[in-house]
């Protein structure tokens, strides 16, 4: 039986980036997403993923992203590229398959334009 999955992101939390090199990657501290979960759980939520940006490159999923997100519902990635005085951006989710071995891109709409809190 097919049936249509949807995740709704409420509210978001921004992570620190722990990593030594910051700009060869994004690492975060595991007490952090402890907090996160924490937090989620005292106003009945859960936390489903994690989403991070790839500046100057594709929104797809890196080995590191994949081997990283495999215990999340979704991974959302934000491509954004500077042509000149132009910035562009694309938006795309990734959710596991079903024996969550690898990640698959997913639909994603985006239908507030405000930051969410
Ligand atoms: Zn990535």
């Amino acid at each position: 039986m097919q049936y249509e999955r949807r995740l709704t992101v409420e509210k978001t939390k921004p992570l620190q980036n722990v990593k030594l090199n910051q700009i060869l990657g994004f690492e975060t501290d595991q007490k952090d997403i402890d907090r996160a979960q924490e937090e989620a759980r005292k106003l009945n939520m859960n936390v489903i993923g994690l989403y991070h940006s790839h500046p100057e490159a594709a929104a797809e999923m890196s080995p590191l992203d994949e081997k990283e997100a495999l215990r999340w519902d979704v991974e959302i990635i934000l491509s954004v590229r500077n042509y000149g005085d132009r910035s562009y951006w694309h938006l795309k989710a990734w959710t596991p398959n079903e024996d969550r071995t690898k990640f698959l891109p997913d639909s994603i709409t985006v239908v507030e334009d405000e930051a969410p809190t």
